[in-house]
């Protein structure tokens, strides 16, 4: 079995983003520039937010965090999104999800200008993605479809099986390994809870992604020899095995699966760090201008 180590690749592609941005400044003294909305105090939305941060600033991005209390009405975040759209010194922007409850999410994304829309959540860039045209494309299908090329995981005519459907990482992912291109062309089936029979689909798979949000939830009996597991989940439970007293699982379960799988992606230190090196490959094509020109 060997590791697909996402936090090794994701620090290739940094450094190759790095020089980009180096090069950037130096010929068109232009420096790429993300910035985030927050809204509210959730913890883990300030961690990931904190983590797009840090990436930013390890690539010589410009970031920025706009902060508003968890009180902000619609309109209030309406207009701050529209002056993010038109502010000519920003070159995307995300809008970090959850928002509070009394605001409409797809109305706020819906108000994203398409171009500066980096997390590829824009109504706009979901169908270009459908239909191969360039677009951004949301950061952890993005991530996946990274790691399975660069660990040169062969997805042509296999049989791929997505666990989850969800708008933002099974549907996209399962459109990306089914599309007309060489780093796809994949067989793909999408499982989901009504899904009968799960367990013998799920052992049919040559590449099995797991994005279900139950932790250890595939077993080593649901996973063919040889199969390439990703595992997109992510759970904070306790461990007295730590310092901190709490560790990292996934959807898989390691243990049992990592004994099967020719290629699995471990949790932490896979599909996570792409996720967050994805967004900035998004923000480095808008400042390009390479996808709406
Ligand atoms: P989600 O929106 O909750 O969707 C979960 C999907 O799993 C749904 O389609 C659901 O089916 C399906 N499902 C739930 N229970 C099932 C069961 N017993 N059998 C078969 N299918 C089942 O989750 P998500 O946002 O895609 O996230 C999935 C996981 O990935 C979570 O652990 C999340 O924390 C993690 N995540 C990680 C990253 C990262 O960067 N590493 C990024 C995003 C998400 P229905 O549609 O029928 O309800």
């Amino acid at each position: 079995m060997k590791l697909i180590d996402g936090k090794q690749i994701a620090a290739e592609i940094k450094a190759e983003i790095a020089k980009e941005v180096a090069k950037m400044i130096d010929d068109e003294d232009e420096n790429p520039h993300l910035a985030a909305v927050l809204v509210g105090e959730d913890p883990a939305s300030q961690t990931y937010v904190a983590s797009k941060e840090k990436a930013c600033q390890s690539v010589g991005m410009l970031s920025s965090v706009y902060r508003y209390p968890a009180a902000t009405t619609e309109k209030e975040l309406l207009d701050v999104v529209s002056f993010l759209n038109m502010d000519p010194e920003v070159d995307g922007f995300i809008v970090q999800l959850p928002l509070p409850k009394h605001i409409d999410e797809n109305k706020i994304i819906e108000a994203i200008d398409p171009k500066k829309d980096v997390d590829g959540f824009h109504p706009a860039n979901v169908g270009r993605m459908v239909l191969n045209l360039p677009a951004y494309v949301s950061a952890t299908p993005f991530g996946i479809m990274q790691l399975l090329e660069r660990s040169n995981v062969e997805t042509q005519g296999k049989n791929v099986v997505v666990v989850g459907r969800s708008n933002i990482v099974g549907t996209p992912v399962s459109i990306l390994l089914s599309r007309k291109a060489k780093t796809a062309n994949a067989t793909v089936t999408l499982c989901h809870s009504r899904t009968k029979n799960l367990k013998e689909i799920c052992a049919n798979a040559d590449i099995l992604i797991a994005a279900i949000g139950v932790a250890e939830f595939i077993k080593g009996d649901m996973v063919k020899k040889g199969a390439v597991v990703i595992d997109v989940g992510m759970h904070r439970v306790k461990s007295d095995k730590t310092k901190s007293g709490f560790k990292l699982i996934g959807d898989v379960d390691f243990e049992e699966v990592s004994k099967k799988a020719s290629q699995i992606t471990p949790v932490p230190g896979g599909v996570g760090p792409m996720t967050i090196v994805a967004l900035i490959q998004n923000t480095l094509k808008a400042a390009k201008k390479e996808i709406y020109g």
